[in-house]
């Protein structure tokens, strides 16, 4: 009895002591649930899940270093210059960018490949580090671990209880889907714009870069508002923010207003992104078909990308699953060992080259499993995998223990169930 009052006391001092957190844009104490410490731990273990489930970094080294060094040299100018900050150019076609709490920030192959200068896209991570440093992401974090939600994993696809159940059947609706992303209201969303056109115009970029990113995500919303939902969700778009980034612009001394923008390093640098575009909205098109069950012309799409794009192991991996999803199981195969040989860093086309060679080849389906817990370790999915491999490897006690494993990552949910059933099915529950 005592002790559990004193557990209840030690909680209630704990968030008192978090509420005197001061916001390091405004100055005064908030009342957020998360010390500094908390926040950046926080950001650094979601980063690795948020990245992968954005389909991995891009492969494309000098792009990674130039987003980059135009993060870092905003970082460098903003309220909170000490965070460890880290900026990744990721693989999502969907056109996106978002902060962790602590400094994380990832944009997505499909906003990138629609600016056309690096002070559009110094513009858009300005003001991703401006959430962060207004501290807007931490409460909203804060809200979603404390409703227990988990960002990858468990129950995004009903695989596996038997071996007719179609796999892979929610994967093509993972992608980038499940990102549990902090939705910002209004006043956020010009806090941050005022703050990324400040850190923009501290660092030398044109403060127009704001006005051009203002340009193109309102055309986007316009003209095909499905492809950028989840930013939209996430970041409120409005005329009014391209009308108040005008007018702010507008307010500059001339020197700093008309900065040109820097088209010519960004075209380079990027221009194998601005390039590949078409291969990419061909798989947004093919994904969102294959999630309205219009499986044929889905898989069309996919072929159609990975054609266009055949290096590109993602396109190639997402190319396997609409072949799958189509009945050409042979093909399927084939297709996401291409995929897991050209993207072997990256965890999705480790896990479904894992999946689709469980029966085929489970000797291969287990090499790519140990690789995708490598790069995510924990997943419920790839446990439960990996005993299947075992089961048809006819190894019965590892793949009881990989079943037990997965229970233990996913003691609620489907994962863990099917799991469940095959340890009953070896007599081992
Ligand atoms: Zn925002």
């Amino acid at each position: 009895m005592r002790r559990t009052v004193l557990i209840v006391m030690g909680g209630v001092l704990l968030l008192a002591a978090a509420g005197c957190v001061a916001n390091p844009v405004t100055g005064k104490s908030q009342l957020d649930l998360m010390g500094e410490s908390q926040e950046l731990e926080l950001g650094r273990s979601l980063y690795s899940p948020y990245i992968q489930q954005s389909l991995g970094p891009i492969d494309d080294p000098d792009l990674q270093a130039y987003v980059r060094r135009v993060g870092g040299s905003l970082a460098a100018v903003s309220h909170r210059p000490g965070l460890p900050y880290d900026f990744t150019a990721v693989d999502d076609p969907t056109p996106n960018a978002f902060a962790l709490p602590g400094g994380k920030i990832c944009i997505t192959r499909g906003l990138l490949s629609r600016f056309e200068s690096e002070d559009g896209m110094a513009a858009v991570v300005g003001h991703e580090i401006g959430h962060v440093t207004a501290r807007h992401a931490v409460a909203a974090y804060n809200r979603q671990i404390l409703a227990g939600l988990v960002v990858l994993g468990a129950g995004v696809y009903a695989s596996t209880s038997d071996d007719d159940a179609a796999p892979l059947v929610g994967l093509g609706a993972m992608i980038g889907s499940q990102l549990v992303l902090a939705k910002y209201s209004r006043d956020q969303e010009r806090q941050s714009d005022e703050l990324g056109l400040e850190y923009a115009v501290k660092a030398g970029f044109s403060p127009r870069g704001m006005i051009e990113t203002h340009r193109v995500l309102l055309s986007l919303q316009q003209r095909a508002p499905g492809l950028a939902e989840r930013m939209f969700a996430s970041h409120p778009m409005s005329a009014e923010r391209l009308a108040t980034a005008e007018k702010r612009v507008a307010e500059l001394p001339p020197d700093v207003r008309d900065r040109p923008l820097r088209s010519e390093p960004y075209r380079r640098i990027a221009g194998q992104v601005i390039a590949d575009r078409p291969a990419w909205d061909l798989v947004v098109e093919g994904q969102t078909l294959l999630a309205g069950k219009t499986v044929q012309e889905g898989e069309a799409r996919l072929a159609e990308a990975a054609r266009k794009a055949p290096s590109a192991g993602v396109i190639r991996t997402l190319h396997a699953i609409g072949l799958y999803r189509a009945k050409q199981g042979g093909a399927a195969v084939a297709e996401a060992r291409e995929g897991a040989r050209l993207a072997g860093d990256v965890f999705i086309p480790r896990l479904v080259a894992g999946e689709l060679l469980v029966k085929p080849a489970p000797a291969e389906a287990l090499t790519n499993l140990d690789a995708a817990e490598k790069i995510l370790p924990g997943i419920a999915d790839v446990a439960l995998l990996r005993g299947r491999a075992f089961e048809a490897l006819g190894r019965r006690q590892e793949a009881v223990n990989a079943y037990k494993e997965a229970v233990g990552r996913d003691p609620q949910g489907e994962v863990g169930a099917a799991a469940s059933g095959r340890l009953r099915a070896l007599g081992a529950a």
